[in-house]
């Protein structure tokens, strides 16, 4: 797609990532629809990468909508707020899915009337920026793309790091996610006006990505950017459709040709990158003074109606399959993600929390591992020019070092090394293995 201040960039990482079936037509025209107040939330007191949340209730507290059951646990943290209005019905303990170690799970009895804390709406032209960034901690924002990095520590960079450049990534490049894409047709002006609210605390040029599948998504955020009064400083730029392009590291290479340093983040090279769903979160955060209590999720893969709908947080996904037709017959894998990124639930019960995009039911069809016949493939794809089968060879041998040396730091785990490797090595497994034996082992 040209014309207009539509632009499509295409050079960069030839060869890089992969093309997966893409599955996104069964959703992709669904529109968000509400989905009805569970009658139990199950939040845990840590939904974000850094510390985990500081519990605030007890069992038998009466709480309402959006107040604040759990405090952060530190600056790169976020509270987390009651998503239904109801008693505290029981505290209980369930593993973290960053860091693997148990935490406070909060079960909330909802009353049904969802009885709101009273929220305090703004006008921009009235708030300083520690005003704004107040609001976004207060609210609880992290990143909605999946990665639940606190956002206001985004959008205070240090001082030595200037940034020139703000991405929003509304690429949603992982097959069958289709949420970011209704959010951009159907609150494209909350995203704007989310725009507007990034550019008064990092004034800076505004790249807006969409994958170039997305024409609808184009054509809208391009029309509603120009005409408000970021306008002149947003470009939407359709990227091509290729996997992992929506990783922010791609983005920023793809986009800028700036390369993110080894163990680095983008705003060492200048760049701040924000998913369109967490972009429209600060909308409502610092505008309406709403704190984040539900989110946009497809749910997706064998049900019957797959769709997307709002989702109240610690709604367990049950719930929402049992919505969608249940699953289908040989159904036993639910996925909270897409295909390539997406963590593999223990239970068709996990609530859906800040960083579930995605409910993806599947038949698990894992194939045995075979030998690496050294092809290469996954090396060719590596979207980071890595040497994934090395680190096989290394995590197997439990030299954790070796895995250092070959840069493993660097890897977005982006899963096309597993996807491409014609002997079913579960490559990514091994990466995280490693990568997890590593930080022990430095941490001696
Ligand atoms: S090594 Fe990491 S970055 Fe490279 S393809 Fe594999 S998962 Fe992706
Ligand atoms: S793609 Fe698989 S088989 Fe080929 S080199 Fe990599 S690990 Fe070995």
């Amino acid at each position: 797609m040209d014309g207009g201040n539509v632009n499509v960039i295409d050079h960069l990482l030839p060869g890089k990532g992969v093309h997966p079936e893409y599955r996104k037509e069964a959703t992709s025209g669904r529109s968000i629809e509400r989905f009805p107040l569970p009658g139990v939330v199950h939040l845990p007191v840590a939904q974000n990468l850094g510390a985990p949340s500081k519990l605030k209730v007890k069992r038998g507290e009466e709480v309402l909508t959006g107040q604040v059951i759990a405090e952060a646990g530190g600056y790169v943290s976020a509270p987390i707020h009651a998503t239904v209005s109801g008693k505290v019905s029981k505290i209980t303990q369930d593993v973290h899915f960053a860091s693997g170690k148990p935490v406070d799970v909060v079960l909330i009895d909802s009353d049904g009337r969802d009885q709101w804390v009273e929220l305090k709406k703004a006008s921009l032209k009235d708030l300083s920026t520690d005003d704004i960034l107040k609001r976004i901690w207060d609210g609880g924002l992290v990143g909605m793309g999946g990665a639940t990095f606190p956002t206001h520590v985004k959008l205070k960079p240090p001082a030595d790091k200037p940034i020139d450049t703000l991405i929003v990534n509304g690429a949603e490049c992982e097959p069958w996610i289709t949420s970011d894409h209704r959010m951009m047709l159907e609150y494209g002006r909350e995203i704007v006006s989310g725009i507007e609210v990034m550019r008064k605390l990092v004034p800076a040029t505004v790249i807006f990505a969409i994958e170039g599948n997305k024409p609808d998504a184009i054509e809208k955020m391009s029309e509603l950017a120009s005409s408000s009064r970021a306008g002149k400083h947003v470009e939407v730029v359709a990227v091509p459709t290729r996997y992992p392009m929506g990783g922010e590291k791609t983005l920023v290479q793809h986009l800028l040709d700036r390369e993110v340093p080894i163990g680095g983040l983008p705003l060492d090279v200048g760049v701040v990158v924000q998913n369109v769903s967490t972009v429209k979160a600060i909308h409502d955060a610092v505008i309406e003074g709403r704190p984040l209590v539900e989110r946009a999720v497809t749910v997706a893969g064998m049900v019957e109606r797959p769709g997307n709908f709002m989702v109240r947080f610690g709604t367990p996904a049950r719930a929402l399959i049992d919505h969608c037709g249940g699953p289908a017959i040989g159904a036993n894998e639910v996925i909270f993600g897409g295909p390539m990124m997406g963590i593999s639930q223990c239970s068709f019960d996990s609530p859906v929390i800040k960083g579930t995009n995605c409910i993806l039911v599947k038949r698990n069809t894992k194939r045995p591992e075979r030998g690496c016949i050294r092809c290469a493939r996954c090396i060719s794809h590596c979207p980071m020019d890595l040497m994934p089968t090395m680190y096989v060879q290394f995590a197997k041998a439990k030299r954790w070092e070796s895995c250092g040396e070959y840069f493993i730091d660097d890897c977005i785990e982006c899963g096309s090394c597993s996807y491409s490797c014609p002997a079913s090595i579960p490559i990514v497994q091994y990466i995280k293995l490693a990568k997890a034996e590593l930080r022990k082992v430095r941490s001696k």
